[in-house]
């Protein structure tokens, strides 16, 4: 488009920003992504788990582009056949979903080479901002350093400050509720399972949120809490309260003794669902950047890979005939909505039993794993709608 360097500008090379990137690049597009880690994918700040496609096509069955939850081989790290929901008085519940538990520096790599092999400039180690302009935005370092273009993607994470320049509702969305804060260690020496990713409802450890075992193979793993602020006491670091379930989760611990902490990661995720709007006329935001984390399950690769991939949808269409980018609006609800809503109504049901253990016991054994499974995977559980509404 007219006197544009870049048509596109991408803030944020996580998969959001890079499965955009990859898709516009190849239509054709001009396209700059600023990614301010000097290594891609590192440090990881993630589980790495990834549902299969298979299975997450039951999942979100109305995604039109399946192919973004390809995974190349070599940015798998294991293979889960199971996931395992322990109850806070230690009752497991087993359902079957396969997964991947991917190497996200490898991931984000091969997605950055593949942009860059249909033309997109991926600069990695430089923290960008947006400057809106009456010529149009420019993003960059600083307003001198700054690239013109027609269009930018707001890619940066939780709480992202390229759709708060934006305009978009970053701050109103940020409540106590909305907000988990995840730290995690990856371990090594592990004698935990290695096909089976862990989630534990412990309100002792994990107060607001879950603690999760999820393996790496060779026996390490990605061990983690989340938690929300309503539910910590004042004295709670969250830290100790991580030590407290490695050490003393009594289903937890012993599958954990003797194993290394090689090194502790800390972020924030936003689990109220998508943010009210997500595009203006020149900026769209994508993954955490937009609130697309799945509330039940903390789980936002995917989502990110899929508003990625849509606004670089509506990008092509925007510069190829100005169609408006409330576009990507539409693609997104119309593909994830529905299960974004579903996931939200019974995150914000469950709240109400989360820091009451015994209560939030009975629910799982009342529900069992087929419904429980359909929680975790964003599914009203059968029979329990209005139960569900009525709590949320
Ligand atoms: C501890 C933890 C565990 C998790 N586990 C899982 C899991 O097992 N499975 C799952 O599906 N999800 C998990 N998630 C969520 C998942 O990591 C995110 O939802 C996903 O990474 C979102 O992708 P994204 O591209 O939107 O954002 P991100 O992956 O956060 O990428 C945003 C990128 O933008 C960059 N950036 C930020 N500001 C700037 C700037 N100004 N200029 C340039 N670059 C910038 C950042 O460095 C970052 O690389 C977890 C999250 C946490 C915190």
């Amino acid at each position: 488009m007219t006197g544009s360097k870049f048509d596109v500008t991408v803030v944020g090379g996580g998969p959001g920003g890079l499965a955009g990137a990859v898709f516009m690049a190849k239509k054709g597009l001009k396209v700059k992504v600023f990614e301010k880690k000097k290594v891609l994918g590192k440090p990881v700040r993630c589980g790495e788990f990834f549902v299969v496609k298979e299975d997450m096509m039951k999942l979100v069955p109305r995604v039109k582009c399946p192919e973004v939850f390809d995974i190349p081989s070599e940015a798998i790290d294991n293979k889960c056949r199971a996931v395992r929901v322990i109850s806070p008085r230690g009752k497991s519940f087993e359902f079957p979903l396969r997964s991947y538990v991917l190497d996200r520096h490898v991931f984000e790599s091969g997605l950055a080479e593949e942009a860059r092999s249909y033309g997109a400039e991926v600069d990695v180690g430089t923290q960008a901002h947006y400057y809106p302009s009456k010529d149009g935005p420019l993003v960059g370092v600083s307003p001198e350093k700054a690239v013109h273009s027609e269009l930018v993607i707001a890619a940066d994470g939780y709480p992202s400050e390229t759709a708060q320049t934006a305009g978009l509702p970053e701050k109103e969305y940020a409540g106590p509720y909305s907000i988990a804060t995840n730290v995690e260690y990856l371990m090594s020496g592990l004698p935990c399972e290695q096909d089976v990713a862990e989630m534990y409802m412990d309100p002792r450890y994990s107060p607001g949120g879950y603690g999760w075992i999820i393996p790496k193979g060779n026996g390490k793993a990605n061990v983690g809490i989340g938690v929300r602020t309503p539910y910590l006491q004042r004295d709670w670091q969250i830290r100790d309260l991580l030590s407290g379930f490695i050490e003393k989760n009594k289903v937890a611990a012993p599958k954990l003794v003797g194993g290394k902490r090689e090194s502790m990661i800390a972020d924030s995720l936003p689990v109220d669902g998508p943010l009210a709007r997500t595009y203006t006329d020149r900026v769209m935001a994508v993954g955490d950047a937009a609130g697309m984390v799945m509330p039940t399950n903390g789980g936002g690769i995917q989502t990110a890979l899929v508003t990625g991939r849509l606004a670089g949808e509506a990008a092509v269409q925007y510069c190829q005939d100005g169609t408006p980018l409330s576009n990507y609006e539409d693609s997104w609800r119309e593909q994830i909505g529905v299960e974004m809503e579903n996931s939200r109504m019974m995150r914000q049901a469950s709240d109400r039993l989360m820091s009451h253990g015994l209560l939030f016991h009975l629910l799982l054994r009342m529900m069992g794993p087929r419904r429980i499974a359909e929680v975790v995977m964003c599914q009203i559980p059968s029979g329990m709608g209005p139960i569900f509404r009525l709590l949320s």
